[in-house]
């Protein structure tokens, strides 16, 4: 197993300190099957299957994957627990990660699960819930100043020998989030939903399940949902001149400028996609709807909700089978 440039193809083994290549493209991962199989004896906190909650919504039919049930409360810990798992098998000791809040608390608790140091950078605007949970699991926090890409920036410049766990760069983050897609596909009698509306901000959630469908050989039509206070994706896919990009109640989502833009599009357009926006007041409305039904998610489920209810505002198939990822838990802000 290695990682490799995706420009010039230049090989870098896993344990190599740099996150992308000197050429400037990002790295992708190459395992063989073998290398898929024989995994390193994993770091664990107890990951059960999480639930595929069937749920009806103004007569539609809506299939939520409940990632809030996983142990740090996102599914950000699919990615940190194969990655972490790596580094430990590797001998790494030392972690960094920028993070929004989900990837900070994963990569925290795993780190802490193997024993490894971690450091983590968060805007300094991060919710007090947030920052308390990376913060109990051990995690030297660093805020800064000037929004969540300037909290990587920062990272970056001041990484030193500290090997970069990033939800973004690293390739085994992805990898472990794909497992989500075989989850989904055994639960709904190993067939693949017609439709998967992904909230979308650094695109981790949407690059993992696209690998994973990818795996299983067929994809969804994934439909990223983003704030339309912060949607660059939806801009990039339409073509659209950029605008100025604002605060959100989706704060996991607010990524003016996501590294894997690129691939966040090839997955989108394969897949027969598309990108659309929603503004915060259909995101909160969409959010009471949820808790109404007893479920208390994080504000990105609600746009992934929101846009649902948007694209098929005309109606929707009886037949269709759509799920809504629920990225984590309304108990961290
Ligand atoms: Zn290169």
């Amino acid at each position: 197993m290695h990682f490799y440039c995706e420009r010039c193809k230049k090989e870098y083994p896993v344990a190599a300190h740099a996150y992308m290549c000197g050429c400037g493209g990002l790295f992708r991962l190459y395992q063989t099957p073998l290398d898929a199989a024989e995994r390193p004896a994993p770091v664990t906190l107890g990951e059960t299957e999480t639930p595929l909650l069937p749920l009806m919504i103004d007569g539609h039919r809506f299939y939520f994957k409940m990632e809030d049930r996983q142990p740090t409360g996102s599914f950000k810990d699919r990615g940190a627990k194969r990655l972490i798992g790596m580094l430990a098998h590797l001998g790494i000791g030392r972690v960094a990660v920028d993070s929004a809040g989900n990837a900070g608390a994963a990569v925290a608790a795993y780190a802490a699960a193997a024993g490894i140091a971690c450091r983590v950078y968060v805007p300094d605007d991060i919710s007090p819930e947030r920052l308390r949970q990376i913060s109990a699991y051990g995690a030297e926090v660093v805020r800064v100043p000037n929004g969540r890409m300037n909290a990587g920036c920062v990272l970056r410049a001041e990484l030193g020998g500290d090997y970069y766990a990033s939800h973004i760069y690293n390739p085994l983050f992805a990898d472990g989030i794909a497992g989500m897609a075989e989850e989904i596909y055994h639960q709904l009698g190993d067939t693949v939903p017609d439709y998967i509306f992904v909230p979308v901000g650094n695109g981790s959630l949407l690059l993992g399940l696209y690998r994973g469908f990818a795996a299983i050989g067929r994809l969804p039509r994934f439909i990223g949902v983003q704030s339309a206070q912060c949607a660059p994706v939806v801009r990039a896919f339409r073509s659209l001149p950029e605008t100025q990009h604002r605060s959100t109640v989706a704060e996991t989502i607010r990524v003016c400028a996501p590294a894997r833009m690129e691939d966040i599009l090839t997955a989108l357009r394969r897949s027969g996609g598309t990108a659309i926006a929603v503004e915060d007041s259909e995101i909160l409305k969409a959010a009471r709807r949820l808790n109404h039904r007893g479920i208390y998610a994080e504000l990105t489920a609600a746009a992934a909700l929101a846009g649902a209810r948007s694209f098929f505002a005309d109606g929707m198939p009886d037949n269709y089978r759509v799920v809504i990822p629920v990225p984590g838990s309304g108990l961290k802000r």
